[in-house]
C-alpha cells in the first residue's frame, strides 16, 4: 500500500471515522428524541388548547352576564325589557366583543334582539325563534349532542310575575376562531390541535376544527375507536375531553415525530459535515504525501545512476530538511564518485605510462620522462624535472610541465635542479615550501641498493596545499621502483655499449665497425651519397712493443686512438680492426675527402712522439684510403680496397697514406 493510501486511511481513520461514528449514533439519539418529545407534547397542547378554550367560554359567560346585568338594572326602572333596550345593551357588548354572538330571548323565546350571526328557525305559530342549538347552551354544563361545536353561555333574566328572558353568547368553533385562539395560535411545528364535536370520543358526530395541519385519518380512527392517546404511524396523538369545562367536544392533539425536521437537517449536516471532512482528507494526503513521492523519485533516480537527480524541495519543516539532506548527500556522492572515477583514470594512465615503461627498458630518456609525468600527476605537480648522475655529479636529463601549468612554471626548473640536487646530497627526500616560479616542492634522490643514479624534483602551483601524507607516499613508492629500472636500463646500455667497444682503446671493436658500416653503405646508395674508410697500421708495432714493453704498447694504442677522435667529426666511426690496426668510416666523405684526413692523421701521429711515463718514442702510422662506390659497392669490398691501399703505403715506405685504386693498384700515395 502507497504512503499515500495508508495517510489516507489513517487519516479517515481520525477524522472521518469519529465523525461517522458520530453521525451514527445521532441517527439512533435524534429520533428517540424526537419521538420522546412527539409523546410529550401531544398532551400538553391538548391540555394547554382545553385550557385556551375555557377561558374562552368563560369569556363568553361574562359577556353575557354583563347583558343581563345591564337588562336586569333596566327592568328594574321600568319593568318593562323591550328590543330597544336590548338592542342597545348587546350593542355595547358587541363593541367589547365583535365576535361574539349574543341574543336576547323573551319568555318565549322569541329573539328581542341579537348581534352576529343567529340562527334562526320557525317556532310554534310561526314565529321566529333561536334554534335549539344556540339555546340554553353552557359552557358550565355539558351539553347533549349540539350540533356543531361551539362555546356559549345563557343568562337568566329574572322579570318581573316570575317570567324569565334570556341572553345568549355564542361562539361558534370554525377553523378561523380556533386558529385566533391563544394556545393554537402558537403550536409547536409538527403538531396539529382539532376538536372533535361531540361530547364523548367514540361516538356523535367528528368534525375536525384545526390548525395548521390535517389530522392523519388512522388517529381520527382510533380516537373514534376509544383510544385516547397512542402512535399512528409517526404521528403521537393525544384526546382530552374537557367534562369539567363543560365544553362540547373533545380536543384532540397530535404531533409528528419528524415535525420539526431537526432529524433530517442535523443528519444532512452531519453528512455534509463528513463529505467536507473526507474531502479534505483527501486533499491533506495529497499534500503531505506530494513531496514525499517527489523525493522518493529523485531517490530512485539516483538509485539508478542518475547523479544529477536532486529533490530540490524547499521549506523547514521535516520534508524541506529531508530534501535537503538527500541534495547534500547526492552532492556529495557526485563529487566522491567523479573523485573516484578520476582517480580511477588516473590509475589507468598510470599502468599505460608502465606499460609503455616496461617497453623502454633501452631508452633512459624515454622511462625518465614516464616517471617524471607519472610522479608528476600522482602528486597533481605543475613541473617537474629528472635528473641522471651519482652522489658526486647531477645532469639535468628532462623537464616537464602540465597541460594546466602556467607559463612561468618552466621558471622553475633551476629551484628545481637545486632541490634534486640538496636531496641527493642529504641521501634522502627534501621539501620546500614555496620555490621562485611555483608552490610546494619535493626533491628525491633515485637509487638503486644505496647508490644514487639519479633524482627527481617537481613542484605544485603557486598557492597550491603542500604535499599530504598520500602524495608522498605514492611518489616515495614510485621513486623507489623508478631508481631500480634507471639503474637496469644503465646497466643495459653500457653492457650494449661494451659490447661493442674495444675495452683497451674505447673505440669501437670489430663488430661495431662491420654493422656501423653495413649500415653506412645502405645509406650512402639509398641517398646516393658518399662514403669512405680508413685503413690504418701502427708502422713496426712489434718493435714498439720489444723495445718499450707491452704495457706502453697499450698506451701508444690508446693514445692513437684518441689522436684520431681528434681528427675526426662526430658523425665518424673508429673502430679497432684487430691488433694495432684501426678502421675509419667516414660518411658523406668521398675519397678526396677522406685522403685529406688521412693526412691530416699521418701528420698528428708523427708529429708528436708518444711518451708514458719517462718514455717516449716517435711512432707513425700508414693509412689505406678508399671510396664508395669507387672502390667497392660493398663493405667488403672497400674493406678490400682500403687494405690494399694500406699495403701499398707500407711497401712504399711507411708513415704515409695512399688511396685505393679501381682496379686494385695503387694510384696516389703521399705522407
Ligand atoms: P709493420 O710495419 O709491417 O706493420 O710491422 P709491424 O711490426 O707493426 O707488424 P706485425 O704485424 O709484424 O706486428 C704487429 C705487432 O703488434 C705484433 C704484436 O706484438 C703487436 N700487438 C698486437 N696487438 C697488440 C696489443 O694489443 N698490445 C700491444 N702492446 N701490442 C700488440
Ligand atoms: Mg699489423
Ligand atoms: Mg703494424
Amino acid at each position: 500500500m502507497s504512503l499515500r493510501a495508508r495517510l489516507a486511511l489513517v487519516l479517515s481513520g481520525v477524522i472521518v471515522g469519529p465523525l461517522l461514528a458520530s453521525w451514527t449514533a445521532l441517527c439512533l439519539i435524534v429520533p428517540r428524541a424526537e419521538r420522546t418529545y412527539a409523546t410529550e407534547t401531544a398532551p400538553r397542547v391538548a391540555v394547554s388548547t382545553s385550557t385556551a378554550l375555557f377561558h374562552r367560554c368563560r369569556e363568553v359567560g361574562d359577556a353575557s352576564a354583563a347583558v343581563a346585568s345591564e337588562l336586569v338594572a333596566g327592568v328594574a326602572l321600568d319593568g318593562r325589557l323591550g328590543p330597544v333596550r336590548s338592542d342597545t345593551a348587546l350593542r355595547r357588548a358587541a363593541e367589547r366583543h365583535p365576535d361574539l354572538t349574543l341574543v336576547v330571548l323573551d319568555p318565549e323565546g322569541r329573539v328581542l334582539a341579537s348581534r352576529g350571526p343567529v340562527l334562526v328557525g320557525m317556532g310554534p305559530g310561526g314565529v321566529a325563534r333561536v334554534t335549539a342549538e344556540q339555546s340554553g347552551l353552557s359552557c358550565a354544563e355539558s351539553t347533549a349532542n349540539p350540533s356543531r361545536a361551539a362555546l356559549a353561555e345563557t343568562v337568566k333574566i329574572p322579570l318581573p310575575r316570575s317570567a324569565t328572558a334570556r341572553v345568549v353568547g355564542w361562539l361558534p368553533l370554525d377553523r378561523e376562531r380556533v386558529t385566533g385562539i391563544d394556545g393554537v395560535r402558537s403550536l409547536p411545528a409538527g403538531t396539529t390541535v382539532a376538536l372533535l364535536a361531540g361530547p364523548a370520543a367514540g361516538a356523535g358526530q367528528r368534525e375536525v376544527v384545526a390548525s395548521p395541519g390535517t389530522v392523519p385519518a388512522p388517529v381520527i380512527e382510533a380516537v373514534a375507536g376509544g383510544r385516547s392517546t397512542g402512535w399512528a404511524g409517526d404521528t403521537s396523538y393525544f384526546s382530552l375531553q374537557p367534562r369539567q369545562a363543560g365544553l362540547p367536544f373533545t380536543v384532540l392533539a397530535v404531533t409528528s415525530r419528524t415535525g420539526n425536521g431537526t432529524g433530517v437537517g442535523f443528519a444532512a449536516l452531519v453528512a455534509g459535515t463528513t463529505g467536507i471532512a473526507a474531502l479534505l482528507v483527501g486533499l491533506l494526503a495529497v499534500r503531505l504525501t506530494r513531496p514525499l513521492a517527489h523525493l522518493a523519485k529523485a531517490a530512485e533516480r539516483l538509485g539508478g545512476g542518475d547523479l544529477t537527480a536532486r529533490a530540490g524541495l524547499s521549506g523547514r519543516d521535516e520534508v524541506g530538511r529531508l530534501s535537503d539532506a538527500f541534495d547534500t548527500m547526492a552532492d556529495r556522492l557526485e563529487a566522491t564518485i567523479r573523485q573516484l572515477s578520476g582517480s580511477r583514470d588516473a590509475l589507468s594512465d598510470t599502468f599505460e605510462r608502465f606499460g609503455e615503461a616496461l617497453g623502454r627498458t633501452h631508452d633512459l630518456d624515454g622511462l625518465l620522462r614516464t616517471v617524471l609525468e607519472t610522479a608528476m600527476s600522482g602528486t597533481d605537480a605543475v613541473v617537474g624535472v629528472a635528473l641522471l648522475g651519482d652522489a658526486y655529479r647531477l645532469e639535468e636529463r628532462i623537464r616537464a610541465t602540465s597541460d594546466d601549468a602556467d607559463a612561468e612554471a618552466a621558471g622553475a626548473v633551476p629551484g628545481l635542479v637545486e632541490l634534486a640536487t640538496a636531496a641527493v646530497a642529504r641521501g634522502g627526500r627534501m621539501g620546500s615550501a614555496e620555490i621562485p616560479c611555483a608552490g610546494p616542492a619535493l626533491g628525491l634522490p633515485l637509487k638503486r641498493e644505496g647508490r644514487t643514479v639519479g633524482a627527481l624534483a617537481v613542484a605544485r602551483g603557486v598557492g597550491d596545499p603542500p604535499y599530504d601524507e598520500q602524495a608522498l607516499a605514492a611518489i616515495g613508492a614510485l621513486v623507489a621502483q623508478a631508481g631500480t629500472a634507471v639503474a637496469n636500463v644503465r646497466m643495459h646500455e653500457e653492457a650494449r655499449r661494451l659490447s661493442v667497444t674495444d675495452p683497451l682503446t674505447g673505440a669501437g671493436n670489430f663488430r661495431h665497425l662491420s654493422s656501423t658500416l653495413a649500415k653506412e653503405v645502405e645509406r650512402a646508395s639509398r641517398f646516393r651519397r658518399p662514403l669512405s674508410v680508413l685503413m690504418l697500421d701502427l708502422d713496426n708495432f712489434k718493435q714498439v712493443n720489444d723495445t718499450q714493453g707491452h704495457a706502453f704498447g697499450d698506451a701508444v694504442l690508446r693514445e692513437f686512438a684518441n689522436r684520431l677522435r681528434v681528427c675526426l667529426r662526430e658523425v665518424d666511426t673508429v673502430a679497432r680492426y684487430g691488433g694495432e690496426e684501426f678502421a675509419v668510416i667516414l660518411p658523406e666523405t668521398d675519397g678526396e675527402g677522406a685522403a685529406r684526413v688521412a693526412a691530416r692523421v699521418v701528420s698528428a701521429v708523427r708529429a708528436a712522439p708518444f711518451q708514458v711515463g719517462g718514455t717516449v718514442r716517435t711512432v707513425t702510422v700508414s693509412v689505406g684510403v678508399a671510396a664508395y662506390p669507387s672502390h667497392g659497392r660493398t663493405g667488403a669490398e672497400i674493406m678490400r680496397a682500403a687494405d690494399g691501399a694500406l699495403y701499398s703505403a707500407k711497401r712504399t715506405g711507411r708513415d704515409r697514406w695512399c688511396l685505393a685504386t679501381t682496379s686494385g693498384g695503387q694510384s696516389v700515395s703521399a705522407r
